[in-house]
């Protein structure tokens, strides 16, 4: 068989908790939280199927849910997306990242991706006959950047799509409204759309305010707002997330859901949409992390790693320079075997594979997991 993906191998994220998982190392590299959900929204999901919502949903999703994720949009971003006919649920928002890609990319289409990235965006552009384009952010002292003048440079007639992600994984960086103003002046008066990714928008720190796509009209009425209820409810197996767009995008985006996976599994929205009648659990996530990433700040901070500013996500980048000369992914693994604490090679992230010795390690862990984790790295 000629493979579609033939660049593509097993993601970084599977390969580094197999080895983890072998040297009985502390995994701080796919990301996950290594604790339980709130049990009221178990009880909840239980609930839905002994009321014997077992069966298929409607196709864009169970509505008391779409009106839920409507609500909290309005709420905090000041939009307000019509759930009939502008919210869709998803398998997880890697679902709804490939079925947008996959909905607007026509075979010879341009995608501008911004590097580092999120794995999944270019194998989906490429599936749906499109050309990736990368382009790389900018690291100095106050972190990653996106230069958009070179975005705005990297646009042709063909550019179909940009696929932006805040916060970002992995350098944990944020746009703020300025970023979003001069995105929004590459795209206006063109036909190019935007793919938001905000799996991660209920974790930004220091009192940040996060800008989501929505929020900016001239960016929310060209763009796939994205996000993923395994990030803000510590379930990321149970893969149930959505897709906010105008009405004219929702309806190409599901007529390629439809096919792709037709509903996403019952219970689950349900048991969501009862949950989310209750904001306190997004609205304090940030606080909840924020303390799990000033604890392991300062653990690191000792080290001869040096920390790259950490402002949204559960993500802690740092460039091991001053430790040893080896390529992101062997430092990786020599952490993993000998360290016994496993993190993820930004270089994983880049199409071109770019070395810039920085690794990511994931702090949504129980405090005594990255205390146990600092334990290990102090020595380093
Ligand atoms: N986008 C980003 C930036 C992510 O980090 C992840 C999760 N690792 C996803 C998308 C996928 O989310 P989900 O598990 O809901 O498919
Ligand atoms: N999004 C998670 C990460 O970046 C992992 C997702 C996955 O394993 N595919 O670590």
């Amino acid at each position: 068989l000629q493979s579609r993906l033939p660049q593509v191998g097993t993601t970084i994220f599977s390969t580094m908790s197999a080895l983890a998982a072998q040297h009985g190392a502390v995994n701080l590299g796919q990301g996950f939280p290594d604790f339980g959900c709130d049990p009221r929204l178990v009880d909840a999901v239980n609930e839905a199927m002994r009321a014997g919502q077992n069966q298929y949903p409607l196709m864009t999703g169970v509505p008391a849910l779409r009106e839920a994720i409507a609500a909290k949009i309005e709420t905090l971003y000041g939009r307000r997306y019509d759930a009939a006919t502008e919210i869709t649920v998803t398998a997880g928002a890697t679902q709804a990242l490939t079925t947008a890609i996959l909905c607007c990319v026509h075979p010879g289409d341009e995608a501008i991706v911004i590097e580092p990235a999120y794995d999944s965006y270019a194998p989906a552009i490429v599936l749906a006959g499109g050309t990736v384009v990368p382009l790389e952010m900018e690291v100095g002292a106050q972190g990653y950047s996106v230069p958009w003048a070179k975005v705005a440079a990297a646009v042709t007639p063909r550019t179909r799509l940009i696929v932006i992600n805040s916060p970002h994984n992995p350098t944990g960086s944020i746009l703020r409204r300025a970023d979003l103003d001069a995105l929004a002046s590459i795209v206006e008066d063109t036909g190019i759309l935007v793919l938001s990714d905000e799996v991660y928008e209920h974790m930004v720190y220091d009192g940040e305010r996060y800008q989501s796509v929505a929020s900016h009209p001239v960016l929310a009425e060209r763009s796939f707002v994205v996000s993923s209820f395994g990030k803000t409810y510590h379930v990321t197996g149970w893969k149930v997330g959505y897709v906010a767009a105008p009405a004219a995008l929702s309806a190409e985006f599901r007529k390629v859901h439809q096919y792709n996976v037709f509903t996403v599994n019952t219970p689950m929205q349900h048991g969501l949409a009862a949950y989310m009648r209750d904001p306190a659990p997004y609205l304090g996530l940030s606080g909840f992390y924020q303390h799990k990433r000033d604890l392991f700040r300062a653990g690191l901070a000792g080290t001869r790693l040096q920390l790259l500013p950490a402002d949204g996500t559960y993500f802690q980048c740092v460039d091991y320079r001053a430790v040893s000369s080896l390529p992101e992914a062997e430092f990786a693994q020599w952490l993993t075997t000998e360290l016994k604490v496993a993190a993820i090679p930004v270089s994983a992230f880049y199409s071109s594979g770019r070395e810039s010795g920085i690794v990511r390690f994931c702090f949504a862990k129980e405090d005594a997991t990255l205390r146990l984790a600092l334990e290990r790295l102090a020595a380093i």
